[in-house]
C-alpha cells in the first residue's frame, strides 16, 4: 500500500476534502483581493493576536497530532504580512507545519524564502489533470461532468489546476459574446488596432471596475487571442503546403500574447498593456504577403 495517497473515505480525510479538519489551516487571496492582508495571518486591527492564522497554529492541536497550515499564494503576501508570519515560521511550535504555496518563487520576500525548504513542481500532464477534476467535479457537485468542455479545459490549463478549474467554470458558463467577438475580429484579413480596441473596451466594462476583475478580464482577452493563433496555426500546419510567412506571424503573435499577460501579472497598467497590444497586433499581422516586397 501506498501510505502517503489519502484513501477519501476516513474521517480525517473526509474532513479535509470538506474543509472542516480542525487541525488544517487555510488561507489565500481573498475574493477580489490582489494582496494577501495582515489579517489573514494575526487578525483584524481589533483583535490583533486573538485571531488568524498565527493564532491558530499557537493553539494545540484538537486531535493530538500535527496542526497543518496551508497558505497558497504566498508570493501575494505585502511586506507586512510577511513580517507577522516570519516570528510563527521561524518558531512553528511542536507539530506545526507551514505549507506555503506559490506560483514564482521569487516574489516571496527573500527573509521568508530563506526559510522554507523549497520544493519546485512541474506541469501535470493531462491524465493526471483529467483525473484531478473528476474528482474534483465528484465531490463539489456529484453530477455528470461535459467530456468535451473538461478536454478543452484541460488544453486551455497548461498544467496547471487553478488554470483548469477557470477555464472549465467559463465554458460551463459559457463564453461571453464579447470575447467571441475578439475571435471574430481577429479573423479578419486586414486586422485594425481601433477596431481590437473597441471590442477589448466592452469586454473590460463587463468586468468588475477594482483592478484585480479589470486584469482578470485583460487576462482572457489575451488568452482568447492566443487561443485563436493557436488554433490557426494548428490548421496552417495541417495543411499540405505550409506557408511560412502565414506560420510566423501565428508564431510572433503567440509570443506577443505571452509578453502582454506577462506584463498584466507583473502589474503593469491594464489600459497601456492592452493599447500596446491592440497596436502590435495590427502591425504583427499586417497582410504583407499580399504585397509582395512592401
Ligand atoms: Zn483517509
Amino acid at each position: 500500500g501506498d501510505e502517503l495517497t489519502a484513501c477519501g473515505e476516513c474521517p480525517s480525510c473526509r474532513q479535509v476534502i470538506f474543509h472542516s479538519h480542525p487541525d488544517l489551516f487555510r488561507v489565500g487571496l481573498p475574493e477580489g483581493k490582489s494582496e494577501l492582508p495582515i489579517e489573514v495571518f494575526v487578525g483584524s486591527a481589533e483583535k490583533r493576536g486573538r485571531e488568524g492564522l498565527c493564532h491558530d497554529l499557537s493553539l494545540s492541536a484538537m486531535q493530538g497530532g500535527y496542526r497543518i497550515a496551508v497558505i497558497d499564494d504566498a508570493d501575494k503576501m505585502n511586506a507586512s504580512s510577511a513580517n507577522a508570519l516570519l516570528k510563527t515560521l521561524e518558531e512553528p511550535g511542536p507539530g506545526a507545519i507551514l505549507i506555503l504555496i506559490a506560483t514564482d518563487s521569487d516574489q516571496v520576500i527573500t527573509t521568508i524564502r530563506s526559510r522554507c525548504q523549497q520544493v519546485n513542481f512541474t506541469r501535470l500532464s493531462d491524465e493526471d489533470l483529467h483525473q484531478i477534476l473528476t474528482r474534483i467535479n465528484m465531490v463539489e457537485h456529484e453530477g455528470e461532468l461535459d467530456s468535451k468542455l473538461l478536454e478543452e479545459a484541460i488544453r486551455r490549463a497548461d498544467g496547471s489546476v487553478s488554470k483548469a478549474r477557470t477555464a472549465l467554470e467559463r465554458l460551463q458558463s459559457g463564453e461571453s459574446h464579447e470575447l467571441h467577438k475578439v475571435t471574430q475580429l481577429l479573423g479578419r484579413q486586414k486586422i485594425m488596432s481601433a477596431d481590437l480596441a473597441m471590442v477589448f473596451d466592452e469586454v473590460m466594462s463587463q468586468a468588475g471596475s477594482d483592478t484585480n476583475s479589470q486584469r482578470e478580464a485583460a487576462l482572457l482577452i489575451i488568452e482568447t487571442s492566443l487561443q485563436y493563433f493557436h488554433q490557426s496555426l494548428t490548421t496552417e500546419a495541417g495543411m499540405s503546403q505550409l506557408d511560412q510567412v502565414h506560420s510566423d506571424c501565428y508564431l510572433d503573435a503567440m509570443d506577443r500574447c505571452f509578453e502582454a499577460s506577462r506584463q498584466i501579472d507583473r502589474k503593469i497598467s491594464v489600459p497601456a498593456c492592452l493599447d500596446q497590444f491592440c497596436h502590435d497586433l495590427e502591425m504583427l499581422l499586417r497582410p504583407t504577403w499580399n504585397s509582395a516586397g512592401q
